[in-house]
């Protein structure tokens, strides 16, 4: 889980841990993986992964791994998707976030994000009330708050895009090309910093019905590559924005109504006409410029949902041909993912955003602005999940 939104006194890079249940297909499959799990010993607490492997004929394994938060086989979705509820009301206030799921082919990602897979694809769960991934419960909650929140009317747009091979593919564009593949999509980086996909279709979304309905519209295209390994395996990063964009106060309107709106340090911000620099990378609400007709200016926050493609190694999948190809570009987007978040996580002033599309695409979420010198924890001070608290964390307050 990344995030952005400095709510708590924990990083703003988080990765949580799930164990998938073992499955019939497990057995007969020569995944080293999975190997290591009929094999060897794996041991699992709240916040670590015990694996240890001593028997003849296997690489000697005793490694103890570290995670915020570990999730075992009878995990419940709910359960899964209780770490991410606060996220939302995170980018209710304007925060970027970036969830997403990273793992080998097979290993639950499509379930945990979307759920269970049917004949028609993700996102049709068997047994609604349990099944749904974070996708449709981030939906579902997404317009919960905003319906608790009338004073909050954030305007709601969604994009879907696949990377495939290195190249974007627009998921929602009207063309008819469209009907087989997507479009080709080219990202860029806007005069203002941000990260925009030139010509990219969005959607206004009144409900989470809506939007469930333009994800699965969008995964009908998402390109699949059978390999051995798994048959119905994601070749593809799937990439889902929701874009809010709420109205800020300038002086001119600044009202009643209007500093309900927005907590009280963004419309400071806005008033100021800059954004705020965070620590770890994080960006703060982005101020969009007036609009044409007059006053006011906009916050923009935007929520990203990634759906990685399989991490599997080449010489296990068995691929070759085009297939190889694919897997090798996989490969590579992941390890530039991970030179990003290792440049993010140790403060380094160039962050190679650039190296993938995926990792250009994820950019604004992952944290395009670094600050000189970021504010030190304090963490003595008490934990907190109130949101203008971690927006005094991030003027250095000294809590
Ligand atoms: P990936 O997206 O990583 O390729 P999937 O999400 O398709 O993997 O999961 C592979 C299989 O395992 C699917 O049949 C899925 O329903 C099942 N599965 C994954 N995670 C769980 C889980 N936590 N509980 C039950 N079944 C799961």
């Amino acid at each position: 889980v990344l995030h952005n939104s400095l709510v708590e006194l924990r990083g703003n890079i988080r990765v949580h841990c799930r164990i998938r249940p073992l499955l019939p297909f497990d057995s007969e499959s020569d995944d080293p993986v999975l190997q290591i799990l009929r094999h060897c010993f794996t041991l699992f607490s709240q916040e670590t992964v015990l694996v240890k492997c001593d028997r003849p004929g296997h690489p000697l394994i005793n490694k103890t791994y570290h995670f915020e938060r570990v999730y075992g086989p009878a995990e419940s979705q709910s359960v899964v998707f209780g770490d991410v509820r606060p996220l939302l009301t995170s980018l209710l206030d304007g925060y970027n976030v970036c969830v997403m799921a990273y793992g080998q082919t097979g290993s639950g990602k499509s379930y945990t994000m979307l759920g269970p897979r049917s004949d028609d694809g993700p996102v049709l769960p068997l047994d609604p009330q349990s099944d749904l991934g974070i996708i449709p419960r981030a939906a579902e909650e997404l317009f919960r708050l905003i319906s608790e929140n009338p004073s909050r009317s954030p305007k709601v747009e969604v994009s879907i895009v696949e990377v495939y091979n290195n190249d974007i593919f627009d998921l929602l564009a009207k063309d008819t090309v469209a009907a087989v593949s997507g479009v080709k999509r080219e990202v860029m980086t806007a005069k203002d910093g941000r990260t925009e996909v030139a010509l990219l279709a969005s959607e206004a979304v009144g409900s989470a019905s809506k939007l469930m309905e333009l994800v699965r519209g969008g995964l009908q295209l998402r390109a699949k590559h059978p390999t051995l390994v798994h048959a119905d395996s994601s070749r593809s990063h799937l990439i889902i924005t929701v874009t809010l964009t709420t109205a800020a106060c300038s002086d001119s309107t600044a009202d009643q109504a209007c500093s309900a709106t927005l907590p009280r340090e963004q419309t400071e911000a806005g008033r100021a006409g800059r954004s705020r620099r965070t620590s770890q990378g994080a960006s703060a609400p982005q101020l969009v410029p007036r609009d044409p007709a007059g006053h006011t200016e906009q916050v923009q926050a935007r929520l990203q949902l990634v759906d990685l493609a399989g991490s599997e190694c080449i010489g296990v999948s068995g691929v070759t041909g085009s297939a190889l190809r694919e897997t090798a570009c996989i490969n590579r987007s992941l390890a530039a993912l991970a030179d990003v978040l290792g440049a993010l996580s140790e403060h380094r002033s160039h962050i190679p955003y650039r190296n993938s599309r995926l990792t250009h695409l994820l950019q604004d979420c992952l944290g395009n602005r670094f600050p000189p010198n970021p504010p030190r924890w304090d963490t003595t001070c008490p934990r907190t999940r109130a949101h203008t608290s971690s927006l005094h964390i991030l003027e250095g307050h000294p809590c």
